[in-house]
This record gives C-alpha cells, structure tokens and sequence, in this order.
C-alpha cells in the first residue's frame, strides 16, 4: 500500500493542465461513442479514435506503452479490459468497453466507457448501469479527509448489493505526469484503510464489474483480460481531482 508521501499533490497549474487535458478526452471518447456501430471491426474504431486524437493535436497515452499496439483498449462481452483491436467485428447486442489515455502537455488523462451495440439485453443494460453507478458512488467518497478505501469499498458495496462481481486483479491509479502513479485503487475492500486523500491528488477510478463470478485470466496475446466463467463484464473510468469538498470530475 502507498504511503501518504507517495501520492503526488497537483499544483494549481498542474491542474489547471490536467482539467484541459480531461476536457478533450471526453471529447474524443464522446466522439468514438457516436460512431460505433455494429458491423465495424475494433480495428476501424482504433483508427477512428487515432484520426480523433489527431485532430485535438494531443498524444495517444496507451500506443506504445508496454508495447500495447493502439490507441485505445477495446473489450467486448466477456473481454474485461485491455483488449487489442483488430479484426472482430461488432454486433448487435454487444457490450464494448472502450479506454482511452492521451498526454497533453506533458500530463496524462484516462477514461472508459461500456456502450452497448444496438439493443443489448435488459441485463446488460443494468450490468452497465450498475458499473457506471458504482464509479460514481466511488467518485462520492472521493473527498479530502477521507481514506483511500472508502472509495474501494464504496464500489464493491454498490456492485455486489446488485449482485454482480468487483474485478479484484486490476484497479485504478494515480495519475499525472505518468499514466500509473501511487496510489493503487482496488475496487473492493473494507472503509478507512490506506492513505488519507488531500485536496489536489488526482485519481482514475475504474470498476470493472462481471455478470458472473469475479475470477479474471489473461489470453495468449499477453494482454486481453477475460472473465473466467465466461460471463459479460463491464468498466467504466474517470479521472477526478480531489477538491476542497466534493471530486472534480476532469473527464465528464
Ligand atoms: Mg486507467
């Protein structure tokens, strides 16, 4: 666990950086969401977000990093993060989360979103719902003075009382001038453990939330994660900046 000293506190201009960096984010992801529909490979959505990103002259964070190959991380149905594009092609009935990071000016900005393709199941719909709800019931703890697992554990409540299952092997971050900082941000365990939030820190808070069983494993391409049990997952993702009171959402 990171101590308090490990998370970086963003100066005001830092943030002010870091605002307009989440503000073009949202964008280009507000963008993407308009132009998915079924029968597009991932592959043209990567290229649409690259031609997006682009336009907005900032960097794509997530091409090249570690070696993941493109611009943005696309999961379908049972793929839980991390997926690469290509060839598949999406259907009606589909859920596509789709990540996002760029660098502008010299600081980092992430955000995921699940949409549906089409008319997906009323299950799905609530799998999703459930999932964004469950960020935002995380972003509500997200507040000076309280403890860095009073997010977490306000995820995992919200999650399992709508008896779906918390992602336990990947989690949120810190995030600014790297896209991975202190602290990580698991989206479950007990309230007011961990590091004491400051106004100033800026988080991506993410839940990854399965239809089934929490159990996740990674595929032979090294980074697709899928559900074990094969079940639907979703994710959403915001980076916010702690503020004097409530969170500053920077990727509304
Ligand atoms: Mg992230």
């Amino acid at each position: 666990m990171a101590t308090d000293s490990s998370i970086s506190i963003k100066t005001p201009e830092e943030l002010k950086i870091m605002r307009e960096a989440g503000a073009i984010l949202a964008s280009v992801v507000r963008e993407i969401k308009c132009s998915l529909k079924s029968g597009m490979t991932t592959r043209e959505v990567d290229q649409k977000a690259e031609e997006l990103i682009e336009a907005h002259k900032v960097i794509p964070a997530f091409k090249g990093y570690r070696g993941f190959p493109c611009c943005v991380c696309l999961s379908v149905n049972d793929e839980v993060v991390h997926g690469i594009p290509g060839d598949r092609i999406l259907k009606d009935g589909d859920i596509a989360s789709v990540d996002v990071g760029i660098i502008y000016k010299g600081y980092y900005s992430d955000t995921a979103m699940t949409v549906g393709i089409g008319t997906v199941r009323k299950d799905l719909q609530r799998l999703m719902d459930v999932t964004l709800e469950s960020l935002l019931e995380g972003i509500d703890q997200a507040r000076a003075g309280n403890h860095l697992s009073d997010i977490s554990h306000a995820v995992q409540k919200y999650v399992e009382a709508s008896q779906f299952s918390v992602v336990r092997e990947f989690v949120g971050h810190g995030i600014g001038k790297h896209l991975h900082e202190d602290p990580e941000i698991p989206n479950f365990g007990p309230p007011h453990k961990g590091p004491v939030l400051k106004e100033g820190m800026v988080l991506a808070i993410e839940p990854m939330v399965n239809f089934g069983k929490a159990p996740t494993k990674i595929m032979t391409d090294g980074w697709t994660v899928v559900t074990e049990d094969g079940n639907p997952s979703a994710h959403f993702e915001h980076t916010i900046a702690i503020g004097k009171d409530v969170a500053e959402v920077l990727t509304k």
